[in-house]
């Protein structure tokens, strides 16, 4: 039996994790997995949660029965108000599904799942634009929920910024009502968002059309220390009526990656629609992992409702936001100044998060 399964190659990036733990060279720098190091190279668990962590270990009624289907309902509802908005009107008038997932991953194959069953697609079939380049793994997430993947131009290595006139061009020739994947800042893996006003023209073009907006937010807050900031354009889309869902993660902003905390959002036109999502998207969720785990999100919940964690939750994302920066300034600095290293290294300090640092070096990641 089973003499017909091909060798898989094992996954580039968590070999190269594997590797660089078994070197022995003290001077060794891992550039693969896309986590946060302190100054030590070493993980960072941040004191808010640790403190989150005390608190649930200290309550008299913590337990470990099954959470909802559809994941902890503080966890949900919190986590929703953080990327659309504690005064979203979407929220306030009920238009908004939230439901727990396995991490941003998770987020993103529930999301294409419930598209790959429910999304009226046309004559061209089931498929979704990704960026060129994007993280790996979209590839394969639709894949196996049988929608294809197409790519647009996104990034232009002859400006090192956004391919945004070819961009455009795609959303405009695309056939209407196709589905664009757009990640919501800090772009794995070039570091390169649009601008505003950039944004605003790629609102207008995916509503001309009647395309679909599937937001993958994986680093709110995490990149720029900005939490409000990184969500602007997800609000935008929602202000503006354009259909969307948002993938959101918070394995980098609360540092929780192996707790797989997550949640994917659907924004409605109506809160009967949004019901009827709901249900479609338990009925999913029951069928896959019956249930979400419960650690992630209770620390994240109790983070979120809390307006002093919140608080501290804020302070510890500018360090890590802050270490990021001064990180890409000094490269720049040894670079330009120290070094004299011919050629233009502005890119550096322009583009965003911990990706694409050195053009070509330090490349795709988790
Ligand atoms: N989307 C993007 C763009 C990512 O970069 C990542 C992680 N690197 C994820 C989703 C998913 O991460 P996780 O499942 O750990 O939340």
């Amino acid at each position: 039996t089973w003499s017909s399964v091909p060798l898989a190659p094992p996954d580039s990036i968590f070999k190269l994790t594997a590797a660089y733990k078994a070197d022995p060279f003290p001077q060794k720098v891992n550039l693969g997995v896309g986590a946060y190091r302190d100054d030590d190279s070493k993980p960072w668990v941040l004191p808010v949660v640790k403190k989150a962590t005390e608190l649930l270990l200290n309550d008299p009624n913590l337990d470990h029965e099954y959470l909802p289907i559809t994941g902890l309902p503080e966890f949900t509802s919190a986590a929703a108000r953080l990327i659309l908005g504690a005064d979203s009107p979407a929220i306030a008038e009920g238009r908004v599904t939230s439901v727990q997932t396995i991490s941003g991953t998770g987020a993103n194959h529930l999301g294409a799942l419930f598209l790959s069953r429910f999304y009226e697609y046309g004559p061209a079939g089931k498929q979704v634009y990704l960026s060129d380049p994007t993280w790996i793994n979209h590839f394969a997430i639709f894949r196996n929920v049988q929608i294809e993947p197409l790519t647009y131009p996104y990034y232009d290595p002859k400006t090192i910024g956004l391919a945004y006139d070819a961009f455009l061009e795609t959303l405009s020739s695309a056939p209407s009502r196709s589905v664009f994947l757009l990640h919501a800042c800090a772009h794995n893996p070039t570091g390169v968002d649009p601008t505003k006003e950039q944004w605003g023209k790629i609102a207008d073009v995916i509503l001309e059309k009647g395309h679909y907006a599937f937001f993958d937010c994986a680093y709110q807050g995490f990149a720029s220390g900005d939490l409000e900031g990184d969500a602007w354009a997800v609000r935008e889309f929602v202000k503006r009526g354009v259909p969307l869902l948002v993938c959101q993660s918070f394995a980098k902003n609360a540092g929780l990656y192996g707790e797989r905390v997550g949640a994917l959002h659907v924004v409605a036109t109506t809160t009967e629609a949004a019901n009827r999502i709901k249900s479609q998207l338990s009925v999913l969720a029951r069928s896959e992992i019956s249930n979400p785990p419960a650690h992630g999100a209770r620390l994240v919940s109790l983070i979120l409702n809390d307006e002093k964690l919140f608080g501290e939750w804020k302070q510890d994302i500018q360090t890590m936001a802050g270490r990021i920066i001064a990180m890409r300034k000094e490269l720049h600095r040894l670079l330009t100044e120290e070094l004299k290293t011919p050629g233009n290294w502005d890119h550096i300090v322009n583009q965003i998060g911990m990706f694409r640092c050195v053009f070509s070096f330090l490349f795709v990641l988790v």
